[in-house]
């Protein structure tokens, strides 16, 4: 059992890291897993923060509230009103509608102090836009919250020869950039890059497989944040 003065010394190291990242001028990412055991993702936020660019990621261990782990009754329940056949479309029940993940998560990261936060989800993303009802999504973000996807992302990351750590890597990687710098944005077409939109979801084996943004992407970032994002996806495609 750790003592309290060790709770407190490691309270101590922690707070020192983050003030140094502020000193930085960093924005610092809570990255919390509510049920996708990306075991691995811990090394490759390292290898991020090692490139010591405009982010600092850290993981939060917290057990999850409840509602954020199920999914289905909720998301019908909206859905229903905005579509009339949600009963011949089954896939609606593994969907997970993000409005509520959205206030806690931002009431977790409000209390631990981050810049934002990624919350890693096992189910695929609903929420409401432009008057219209949005599911099957991988990633979305709203204010300093976002949120990833890991339905079906084991078998898609083995189809495209990825390990599973460097496939969430990829989505969280770009729903941050598209979050921090919203010049830049998914496009229609898959090309191979982070940004693809992948509206067929199968498509997403191509752009793990290449594991890039592509230069006309990068260009809509500032020019400083252009190289890292560059060597950030550069670690997600060496990732073993
Ligand atoms: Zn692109």
């Amino acid at each position: 059992m750790r003592s309290t003065l060790a709770i407190r010394a490691a309270n101590q190291v922690k707070r020192a890291k983050q003030l140094e990242s502020r000193q930085k001028g960093q924005i610092r990412i809570a990255v919390w897993d509510i049920g996708i055991s990306a075991s691995e993702l811990g090394e490759v936020l390292e290898e991020w923060n090692a490139l010591k660019g405009p982010f600092a990621f850290t993981q939060v261990f917290i057990s999850a509230p409840r509602q954020l782990l199920l999914a289905g009754e909720r998301t019908i329940e909206v859905a229903k009103k905005w579509i009339r056949d949600v009963d011949d479309r089954p896939e609606i029940q593994s969907n997970i509608f993000v409005e509520g993940v959205n206030a806690v998560a931002e009431d977790v990261r409000r209390r631990l102090g981050f810049d934002k936060i990624a919350v890693l989800t096992p189910h695929m993303l609903a929420f409401l836009e432009g008057g219209g009802f949005c599911y099957n999504y991988f990633s979305v973000s709203m204010g300093r919250v976002i949120i990833v996807s890991g339905f079906d992302l084991r078998n898609y990351a083995r189809k495209a020869r990825r390990p599973f750590a460097s496939a969430v890597g990829g989505l969280l990687l770009a729903q941050v950039l598209v979050n921090e710098y919203p010049r830049l944005g998914f496009h229609q077409e898959t090309r191979g890059c982070l940004l693809d939109f992948n509206r067929d979801r199968g498509g997403l084996v191509q752009t793990l497989r290449k594991m890039r943004v592509e230069k006309s992407c990068l260009e809509q970032l500032p020019e400083s944040a252009r190289a890292y994002a560059a060597k950030m996806a550069d670690i997600l495609a060496e990732f073993e």
